[in-house]
């Protein structure tokens, strides 16, 4: 019998079992034994071919099946399996604007006594000294995304004494940020995070300086932009600037340190450093889009992006010092909830598409298309009906069915009275609850759940459904203030 560990995104298919026994002679058998057990879950690993869908990678102990004999690897009583799926979260990152330029060529590296008295306790360590101090103060590190991991990397950046810190984000700060972006205030919703991260870096340690690159990395600004930088870290939330920044790093060669993180899960690694693996060679691509929720989507621990974004620092730190042994080769994974890290060994795939010996990928891509997610959300606007709308026939008494397909914890926070609650992975198996010729309103968080549901709906035959535009936030922004927003 071999231990399945089950990763908090594929727990909702495990009965929330966060590990799993099951027999078999092999990888295949054990998968087997385990879809068996879960039916729902064979459809989110395995393909239509039955094969290993490419945005999960299984691991034998520390060993990635891919380089062992695959599905055909022998599995002995007592092994342990984990199903490591990519994980996109991170901080908010969107669409572009202009860069701002930046030059200026570092002078002679020197510390001044403020400097000197600032920086004592790393003065004093043998390994950093002096000589290291000014290899920081030398450095120059990108962050992309001024969110949840880029809130603890550039408040620690700072304070170590990083010379030149860049930082790409254009969002603004949001209330629902404040839970775990720690380098906002209250008093800075609504300001550009981008503004907001430089004044309490720069509050921290006004010897460093802060370039804002107010856009969102693209295809078309990513080189320009990170050329400029010896480090990338990423804390990206999403696939397709991941899959950018990634290949961006590759072709410029310069490291790429990474976290992601998803509830109480978190990744972190070092990519494309001195020879060793990239992005694509752990998940050549990415999950159907959809499958992976996002932070947004599916939430998380509000002090998680600080482990896994300290992480990440303390790698930067380590290979501006050149001390230590740093991530490459090995990905780190942490569960909050069992407080318990892990480690699995990253190899450099040799048929990588961007780092291996046959590369096809020369130039950056088109990365939303090759992703599968459109640029700008979707707007769906066939088989609308306006929050307002709803309100007037739940007042007439009309005859209709309010659908809430948003999840059971959620509906607790907030939901609308006369709406029954079938959470969106139900509703294919509940279809014969309702009458297809009913007049069927369904609505979710936002409309885009909702928007799924619809659909499904509709492709089941179902006469007359309409989706509830901009969900229950927008029934709080227009019809019951009342109802709280999350
Ligand atoms: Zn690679």
């Amino acid at each position: 019998m071999a231990k399945i560990l089950i990763p908090t995104p594929l727990r909702q298919f495990t009965g929330k079992q966060d590990s799993v026994v099951a027999g078999g002679a092999t990888v295949g058998e054990v998968l087997s034994a385990l879809t068996t057990q879960y039916p729902d879950l064979r459809k989110q690993i395995f393909n239509d071919e039955g094969k290993l869908r490419s945005f999960v990678n299984v691991y034998l102990n520390d060993e990635d099946i891919r380089y062992l004999g695959k599905d055909a690897t022998a599995v002995s009583d007592g092994d342990t399996l984990s199903l490591v799926p990519s994980i996109a979260g991170g901080s908010a990152v969107a669409p572009p604007e202009n860069a701002a330029p930046e030059s200026a060529p570092p002078e002679e590296i020197t510390l001044s006594n403020d400097e000197i008295l600032r920086y004592s306790r790393h003065l004093i360590i043998p390994e950093v000294g002096i000589e290291g101090q000014k290899k920081l103060k030398a450095a120059k590190v990108l962050l992309v995304g001024a969110g949840g991991l880029g809130a603890p990397l550039g408040l620690y950046l700072a304070a170590a004494g990083v010379g030149k810190i860049g930082l790409v984000d254009f969002d603004v700060v949001d209330f629902t940020n404040l839970q775990r972006q720690v380098i906002h205030s209250t008093k800075d919703v609504g300001r550009n995070k981008i503004d907001s991260a430089a004044e309490k870096m720069l509050a921290i340690n006004p010897n460093v300086r802060i370039v804002k690159h107010e856009v969102a990395l693209t295809s078309e600004n990513a080189l320009d932009i990170i050329k400029d930088y010896d480090y990338v870290v990423d804390g990206t939330d999403n696939f397709p600037t991941r899959y950018l920044v990634n290949d961006a790093c590759v072709l410029l060669n310069k490291p790429n340190i990474y976290g992601s993180i998803f509830r109480f899960e978190g990744q972190s690694t070092v990519f494309a450093y001195e020879g060793g693996p990239c992005y694509r060679c752990l998940y050549p691509e990415p999950p159907p889009p959809g499958l992976v929720p996002s932070c947004a989507e599916g939430g998380v621990l509000g002090i998680l992006p600080g482990t896994i974004g300290l992480i990440q620092a303390t790698e930067t730190v380590k290979l501006i010092l050149g001390i230590g042994e740093s991530l490459v080769g090995r990905l780190l994974l942490y569960d909050a909830l069992t407080m318990r890290f892990r480690e699995l060994k990253l190899r450099k795939n040799p048929e990588c598409p961007m780092c291996g010996e046959h590369r096809t990928i020369t130039k950056l891509i088109d990365y939303h298309q090759f992703c599968g997610v459109p640029a700008q959300e979707p707007k769906v606007t066939e088989g609308e009906i306006e929050v307002t709308e709803v309100k007037a026939k739940l007042d007439r008494g009309d005859n209709f069915v309010l659908i809430d397909v948003r999840e059971p914890h959620e509906y607790k926070i907030a939901s609308i009275p006369g709406a029954k609650l079938v959470p969106l992975g139900e509703v294919p198996k509940r279809l014969d609850e309702f009458d297809k010729n009913a007049d069927i309103v369904i609505h979710c968080k936002s409309g885009m759940r909702s928007a799924k549901a619809c659909g499904i709906l509709k492709q089941a035959g179902f006469q007359h459904v309409r989706n509830m535009k901009g969900g229950i936030l927008a029934w709080s922004d227009q019809v019951d203030p009342g109802v709280p927003k999350y």
